[in-house]
């Protein structure tokens, strides 16, 4: 046994403040309950696992508790751990979570339970790294701020996969109370896309009590890559301010969602060309958009560099209550695809913004595209001293001018032209540096590598593949040699893997049962193989991916060819419900005689989710499979960025169930163009929410059912295009 706490240094304050080293969950629970204002509390150096941490204390305004770790980034937390905060004039510091999640439903709570709130509480230096729950679908928040006048600040929250906000301002019901709360100095790293709703950065406040002021400040963070979902930060109360904040290539935008009297100012957004980077989307009252600086962004609609909406006339709460008196002005939007007003317009939506203003800002780019939107009236926005490089259509009350920039010493772009020096954002911005925010001790990992960035291993014809994934690094490549690999039993993916024959003498795998089961921390490239797998017993899939399986994994077939057991037997990718594949690639690859050769059904609850972010396949042929592929998407959220599907330049032969041979529902993009399909079932692409973007073009389709789009929501006739097939022979 380890002796009790020992005393390890005396500090400035005479007699009372001490530092408290601790080294296991009793000493702690025991020195946190004798803590008394100035002291600090140490964890020793080392692994915490499965220490659920209750901190709750009563320090003194200058005299704070303080917890911290023995050596700055040295203690980790992991298993299944948290920490609860509860009291007045605390301090926590230097901590890391890692390898694990929490079995609560936050990794930090400022509260011990619902009577012990904190007050005067900092979290500062800590570090929540991949510590998600394993399936996506469970929620928690990662950091949950409770009371008032905490700060969270110099952390670094990365690599959230499962559902819930990574930090969350939490107000209780009939409060409405001023938080005060200061975020700042934080990285928030790549977070990415959830592929449902609940997957905001940053949520301050819900729709119930939004009519009050949070008073909260977010300032001075970066923001990079954090896609999870179309709010990267969602503001649900009034009066606070989100300033000088750098966001990068991050999917969505800042919502002004309920609340009135917010400011977002100073803010710069960097999209480079991304899908669906966004800026700021303006509802409700009062909100001040001035000198933000917004270049390359790519979103259109909500997620537009700047976007006013039109509201729900006499809206409950939780709808879109009218903008009124708009300020947006001296920002600087370039190279941006989309600014939108009246957004959303529609029967419901029908209150367009009223005494607003638009001014003093500037518009350069998009390749002489004009991005203004108006999808609604908009003469309540009053324009005035904007200026925008010339474009063919112009708004009235834009003035049209050459427009010449040039990249300052801080990063951006400003007109050469002194008269424009008080148009758009000003000089005098300054994007925070990636040295300025997070702990100044903790990068994080290496990013994932990618497929072939590891080292090359040969198998001999005949090896045991079993034993060569076992031993694989990530993004090791096993290149096999012409000849026969024989595959008793499904190879365990635990790692990004690539599995590479030869172009020319193509490997041959014979497969008894199926091929691999992808785990966690898994992905698998197959390149340049044969799999026969005629002799399967025909159940379950060729590859088939585990529940549980984060991060975000990939699969790719290049140059492989398939024969399974049967039509309608052994389907060829199947994922199991509560995973997401950042992608899933067939290119210039044959499946023959087996069942759907992407399965992703899995997911049957009706909330939106859905198994993988894009499906891409070009160049291949299917004969006599179930379905090319089976997508499956409920429910009527319209938070997300996808799936995307591209099917291109493939052949369909004899495939095909219950009169289909590809079923895509609840895709927000879906282009299929130049295939040919022969005595197959046809293409069904169902649309639920949102505006999904369908293309089914210059496809040729031979004893096969016209290509159909239905709806299951909007009320017209079906949306998407469909042109330049050629129908014939039809059954
Ligand atoms: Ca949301």
């Amino acid at each position: 046994m380890v002796l009790a706490a020992a005393m390890l240094v005396s500090t400035a304050h005479p007699a009372l403040a001490r530092d408290i080293l601790v080294s296991d969950q009793g000493q702690y629970r025991a020195a946190v309950k004798r803590a008394a204002p100035g002291d600090t509390i140490v964890l020793a150096d080392g692994e915490w696992r499965d220490f659920q941490i209750d901190f709750t204390a009563v320090g003194a305004p200058g005299r704070r508790i303080v917890l911290t770790a023995q050596t700055k980034g040295k203690v980790l937390l992991t298993g299944q751990s948290n920490l609860r905060i509860g009291g007045s004039h605390l301090l926590v510091s230097g901590l890391v979570f890692r390898n694990g999640s929490s079995p609560t439903s936050a990794v930090i709570s400022f509260r011990r339970d619902s009577k012990t709130i904190a007050s005067n509480a900092r979290v500062t230096e800590i570090v929540i790294d991949g510590f998600s729950k394993a399936d996506r679908r469970a929620e928690d928040i990662w950091v949950a701020l409770y009371g008032t006048d905490n700060r969270v600040d110099h952390s670094h929250f990365e690599g959230k996969t499962n559902a819930g906000v990574t930090l969350a301002v939490i107000r209780p019901k009939g409060q409405g109370e001023a938080n005060r709360h200061r975020i700042d100095h934080n990285y928030f790293g790549p977070r990415p896309p959830l592929g449902s709703n609940g997957g905001e950065t940053i949520r301050i406040g819900t729709s119930e009590e939004s009519l009050s002021d949070s008073l909260t400040i977010v300032e001075h963070n970066i923001f990079d890559r954090t896609s999870g979902e179309v709010e990267i930060v969602s503001v649900k109360a009034g009066g606070n301010i989100l300033r000088e904040n750098l966001v990068l290539e991050a999917q969505g935008a800042f919502v002004l969602r309920h609340g009135n009297g917010n400011l977002v100012e100073r803010n710069v957004f960097l999209g480079r060309g991304v899908a669906d980077t966004g800026g700021v989307r303006v509802i409700n009252r009062d909100q001040i958009v001035r000198d933000n600086y917004f270049e390359g962004l790519a979103g259109t609609s909500f997620k537009s560099a700047i976007s006013v909406m039109n509201g729900v006339p006499n809206s409950v709460i939780n709808r879109y209550h009218q903008v009124a008196n708009a300020r947006i002005a001296g920002n600087s939007i370039i190279d941006s695809a989309r600014i939108t007003l009246a957004a959303g317009a529609d029967a419901e939506r029908s209150a367009a913004p009223v005494d607003s203003r638009f001014e003093r800002n500037l518009i350069v780019g998009a390749k002489g595209h004009n991005p203004f939107r108006a999808e609604g009236d908009i003469t309540g926005i009053a324009l005035a001293g904007n200026v925008q490089a010339a474009v063919a259509h112009p708004l009235p009350g834009i003035e049209q001018r050459e427009v010449k920039l040039e990249r300052a010493a801080n990063g951006l772009l400003y007109p050469t032209d002194a008269a424009l020096a008080s148009v758009g954002a000003p000089r005098d911005l300054k994007p925070v540096a990636r040295a300025e925010v997070g702990a100044g001790w903790y990068r994080g990992d290496a990013p994932e590598p990618a497929f072939g960035a590891g080292t090359t291993r040969s198998l001999a014809a005949g090896a045991s593949l079993a034993e060569a994934v076992a031993d694989s690094r990530p993004g090791d490549t096993l290149a096999l040699a012409t000849g026969v690999y024989d595959i008793a039993a499904p190879l365990t993916i635990q790692r990004r893997l690539t599995i590479a024959g030869a172009h020319d003498a193509k490997p041959l795998l014979r497969v008894a049962s199926n091929l691999a089961r992808v785990a966690a921390g898994g992905g698998l490239r197959l390149e340049n193989l044969a799999i026969d797998a005629s002799a399967a017993a025909g159940e379950g899939a060729l590859v088939a991916v585990e529940g549980g399986v984060a991060p975000n994994y990939r699969i790719a077939f290049d140059g492989v060819s398939v024969r399974g057991p049967g039509k309608g037997r052994l389907d060829g990718i199947a994922m199991a419900p509560g995973t997401f594949a950042d992608d899933v690639t067939l290119t210039n690859s044959e499946f023959a005689e087996m069942g759907v050769v992407v399965l992703g059904t899995g997911e049957q609850e009706p909330k939106g989710w859905y198994p993988m972010e894009r499906l891409t396949i070009a160049g291949s042929r299917f004969e006599r499979v179930g379905m090319v592929a089976d997508l499956l998407r409920r429910g009527n959220d319209e938070s997300t960025f996808g799936p995307w599907l591209a099917m291109t330049r493939s052949s369909v032969i004899d495939s095909g169930a219950g009169g289909v041979s590809l079923r895509i529902a609840g895709a927000q993009h879906s282009d299929i163009a130049q295939n040919s399909f022969a005595g197959s079932g046809g293409i069904l692409v169902i649309h639920s929410v949102g505006a999904p973007q369908t293309r089914i073009a210059s496809n040729v389709f031979a004893a096969t059912p016209a290509p159909r789009i239905e709806e299951l929501v909007w009320k017209g006739p079906p949306r998407g295009l469909i042109e330049g097939n050629l129908v014939e022979g039809q059954p």
